[in-house]
């Protein structure tokens, strides 16, 4: 059979070959003597793109998202996050392993943040209470389908941290698919927030790698922080490069992807299992609670023809679209899907 038509997830896309061409061609070094070229014109290019001082790669969103919230929270004192949030929902508990740190959730409402019930779970520091250091939310937002949190909401967001004295985290592994949505300038975001992540890996296509973006002093200490996470690299400059390229290359041909996902759902949309109307990017959730076939039987029978589904749930599912993912390869999957999920 061909190529599946993989729509699991945007990490699955494979570097194009200009850019293979270009960490072919990378100019590297000894990352942990400072010496890698094409390290430090990424970290750079990253940090100027978001507004800030400097930048820190890493092999990783996780270890992007851990070293920030070290950096803003320290060991007994707690995060303040969605209870859906990637930070506590897919990162195998490291903030407590890691960190020491504690967390406490809101309810989950997606990119629909009630800034005011977020300000009132703020703690102070005292006697018995566990003090709030930093709040932390997702642009997007995975689990609710890649939604975009309003600027005016993180503009908000941020009075009420500056106010309390509380830092505020961007877990933005899709912030360009926030940015490509709204037209906010990467930048705008990027003053936001004391701390942001930032994946390369994912609808940007390249193979590895995020970055930590915030003051100088920081990444300073996020540069330690790396290390004793096992995270130093040596000749990275290989990988910096594929990220470079991303950034140059695949931030505003995400619009084709929020396309395909707006074509993906509103031929799907007469089966009644996605709301067009909710997706804004890359990302077409699937409330399987009315459908024929509950999440684990619609991704065996989908695979079986051919497609990929991401089964995140007993009666819920995702499609993603990525650099991967052609109009044919879209057409296909709708072909197999909506047969599928139609009773
Ligand atoms: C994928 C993802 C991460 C983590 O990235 P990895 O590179 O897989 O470690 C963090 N946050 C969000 C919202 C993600 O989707």
């Amino acid at each position: 059979m061909s190529r599946p038509v993989d729509l699991r997830s945007d990490t699955v896309t494979r570097p194009t070959p200009a850019m293979r061409e270009a960490m072919a061609q990378a100019e590297v070094g000894d990352d942990v003597y400072g010496e890698d070229p094409s390290l430090g014109a990424l970290e750079a290019a990253a940090a100027i793109r978001f507004g800030q001082e400097a930048a820190l790669f890493t092999p990783s969103g996780v270890m992007a998202n851990q070293i920030a919230l070290q950096l803003l929270v320290s060991p007994g004192q707690e995060l303040l996050c969605d209870a859906d949030a990637h930070v506590v929902t897919y990162e195998g508990g490291a903030a407590a392993v890691h960190g020491g740190i504690s967390t406490r959730t809101w309810q989950p409402a997606g990119a629909a943040i009630d800034v005011a019930a977020v300000a009132g779970m703020i703690r102070p520091d005292g006697f018995h209470a566990v003090p709030t250091a930093a709040i932390a939310v997702e642009q997007t937002h995975n689990r609710s389908g890649g939604t975009v949190i309003p600027f005016d909401t993180l503009r908000a967001l941020r009075v009420v941290t500056e106010e309390h004295g509380v830092g505020l985290h961007c877990d933005g592994a899709r912030i360009w698919h926030a940015h490509i949505a709204d037209g906010v300038p990467l930048a705008d975001y990027g003053q936001q927030f004391d701390t942001l992540s930032v994946c390369l890996s994912k609808g940007l296509g390249a193979p590895v790698g995020s970055l930590v973006i915030s003051s100088a002093e920081r990444i300073a200490r996020a540069r330690t922080i790396r290390a004793r996470m096992g995270g130093a690299m040596r000749q990275a400059g290989v990988l910096a490069a594929a990220g470079q390229y991303a950034l140059e290359h695949h931030v505003a041909r995400l619009a084709d992807d929020h396309d395909r996902a707006a074509r993906l759902a509103a031929a799907l949309a007469p089966s009644g299992v996605v709301d067009p109307a909710a997706v804004r990017t890359n990302i077409v959730a699937l409330d399987l609670t009315k459908a024929p076939l509950d999440g684990p039987s619609l991704g065996a029978a989908a695979r079986e023809q051919g497609v990929l589904v991401s089964v995140l749930g007993p009666r819920f599912g995702r499609l993603v679209t990525h650099l991967d993912v052609t109009d044919a390869d879209l057409d296909r999957a709708i072909d197999v899907l909506l047969p599928l999920l139609t009773r």
